[in-house]
C-alpha cells in the first residue's frame, strides 16, 4: 500500500473505531482513547526496531538510526467530544509513516525516529492540558491524580488510568519510563486550527511559537443603576461605559502593539449586564465580563496586564465604577527552536512547497517538551472548518505535502 492510501486507511479505521455521532470521541482513559493507542500500536509494531508504553499509557516506537539520540514525532490521540478525526490523530500517523518510509526504503538516518503516542491532551475530560506529556517527562503534579475528576464519570484520573492497564502509583512515585536524555528533538505535526492556511492556500505552517495566557474568567465592574431620563452625565456611575471604554482603549492598544511587531490576542469573550436588574430606563450597575489576553513572549504579556491595570484604573475615576476582576489563570508561552523553523523553512521552499511561518494560538503538547527543555517544532497543516468540531477536515494531499518536507528533512538535512 502506498503512503497516501495507508494514511487514509489508518485516518478512516481510527474514526470507525472511535466513531460518535457527529463526529469522534476518544475520551481521555477511556474507550475511545484506548482502542486508538491499541489499534495504532499494533501498525506500530509492525515497522519499528523497538516499542515502549510508559507507566500513563503514552507509547514510543523506535526506528534505529546511526544515533542512539532521537528524533520524536509526536502528537495526542483523545479527541473533544464529538470532535473531528485529525486533532492529534494526524501528527502521530505522520510518525507511523515516517518509519514504515524508512523501513521499506532501508533507509538508516543519522538520528533514531520515534513515534509517541500521547495521552490526555484535551482539558474537556479532566480539566487540566497535558496530562500524557507531563507525565511523560515526570513533571505531573501527583496530586492532581485523586483531584481530577472525569467529567462523564466523576472518577479519578488515579482510577482511570489504572482501569485502562496502566500504573498510576508508578507516576505519584515521579517514576519516568522513556529515557528523556535521548531525545535530541520533538516535532508536532498537527492541523491547523484556525483559518490562516486555508485562507492563504499553503499546505504547510511552520511554527515559531506557542502562545501562553492571561485570563480573568469572572471579571466584573460595578457601578450604580441609576434614572436614564433624570441623572445627568456627571452623576452617573455606569458599568456599561466602563467596560467599553475598556474594550475600545484595550482594542487600541492591541492595534498598536501588532505594528510594533508584538505578538498579541485580546479578547472580551463575555460581556453582559444583569438579567434581573438592568432595564432600558436605567443606567447599568453592574456588568460582567471575561478578558483573555495571549502572546508567545512573556514579556508582552506582562507589560499588557499592566497596561489593563492602568486603564481600568484611569476608567474607575473616570466613570466613579469599580472593577474587580476576580481571580486569574494563565499559561506560560514555549518558544519553537529557531534552528528547526529555519531548517523546514529553507527546505519547504527549496522543493516548492508554499509555507507560513506563524504562531499557534492554541496550547499544545509540544510546549511541555519545550518548556522542559528539548528543542522542538510544530508543523501545521492545512484544514478546514476550524477544529474540535465534527465539520473539522483536512485533505490528505496537504498531509502528504506536509509528509514530503519532514521525510526530506529528516533524511537529507539531519
Ligand atoms: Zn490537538
Amino acid at each position: 500500500m502506498n503512503n497516501k492510501k495507508y494514511a487514509t486507511y489508518l485516518f478512516d479505521k481510527i474514526k470507525r473505531l472511535s466513531f460518535s455521532n457527529p463526529g469522534v470521541t476518544r475520551e481521555t482513559y477511556g474507550k475511545g482513547e484506548n482502542s486508538t493507542h491499541k489499534f495504532l500500536i499494533k501498525e506500530l509494531k509492525r515497522n519499528t526496531h523497538s516499542l515502549d508504553i510508559d507507566y500513563g499509557g503514552n507509547f514510543l516506537g523506535i526506528h534505529k538510526g546511526r544515533s542512539e539520540k532521537i528524533i520524536v514525532i509526536g502528537s495526542h490521540l483523545d479527541s473533544q467530544k464529538h470532535g473531528g478525526n485529525f486533532d492529534g490523530l494526524a501528527g502521530v500517523i505522520m510518525g507511523i509513516i515516517l518509519i514504515k518510509t524508512l523501513k521499506e526504503n532501508n533507509i538508516k538516518p543519522h538520528y533514531s525516529i520515534g513515534v509517541m503516542g500521547i495521552r490526555g491532551e484535551e482539558s474537556c475530560w479532566f480539566p487540566y492540558s497535558y496530562i500524557g506529556s507531563k507525565i511523560a517527562i515526570g513533571q505531573f503534579d501527583k496530586k492532581l491524580l485523586h483531584s481530577l475528576k472525569r467529567s462523564d464519570t466523576n472518577k479519578s484520573l488515579y482510577y482511570h488510568i489504572n482501569k485502562s492497564g496502566f500504573d498510576a502509583k508508578k507516576i505519584e512515585q515521579g517514576k519516568v519510563k522513556f529515557n528523556l536524555k535521548n531525545i535530541r528533538y520533538f516535532i508536532e505535526p498537527h492541523i491547523e486550527q484556525g483559518p490562516v492556511l486555508e485562507k492563504k492556500k499553503k499546505p504547510l505552517g511552520i511554527v515559531t511559537g506557542i502562545r501562553g495566557s492571561f485570563r480573568f474568567r469572572d471579571a466584573k465592574c460595578i457601578g450604580e443603576y441609576l434614572h436614564s431620563g433624570a441623572t445627568p452625565i456627571d452623576y452617573r456611575k455606569d458599568s456599561v461605559v466602563a467596560v467599553s471604554t475598556l474594550v475600545n482603549e484595550m482594542n487600541l492598544y492591541w492595534k498598536q502593539q501588532l505594528k510594533k511587531g508584538d505578538d498579541l490576542t485580546i479578547t472580551f469573550g463575555q460581556f453582559f449586564t444583569d438579567f434581573e436588574e438592568h432595564s432600558f430606563a436605567k443606567s447599568a450597575g453592574l456588568v460582567n465580563f471575561c478578558i483573555d489576553v495571549r502572546s508567545n513572549s512573556k514579556k508582552v504579556l506582562e507589560i499588557t496586564k499592566k497596561q489593563l491595570l492602568k486603564k481600568i484604573k484611569n476608567i474607575e475615576k473616570n466613570t466613579k465604577t469599580k472593577f474587580k476582576l476576580g481571580k486569574e489563570t494563565n499559561s506560560s508561552p514555549a518558544l519553537m527552536n529557531k534552528k528547526l523553523v529555519k531548517i523546514f523553512d529553507t527546505y519547504s521552499k527549496s522543493i516548492g512547497t508554499d509555507s507560513e511561518i506563524m504562531a499557534s494560538g492554541a496550547g499544545h503538547d509540544s510546549s511541555v517538551f519545550a518548556n522542559y527543555g528539548i528543542p522542538s517544532l510544530m508543523l501545521f497543516i492545512r484544514n478546514k472548518n476550524g477544529s474540535h468540531n465534527p465539520n473539522e477536515y483536512m485533505g490528505i494531499n496537504f498531509f502528504m505535502d506536509v509528509f514530503k518536507v519532514l521525510h526530506g528533512v529528516i533524511t537529507k538535512k539531519m
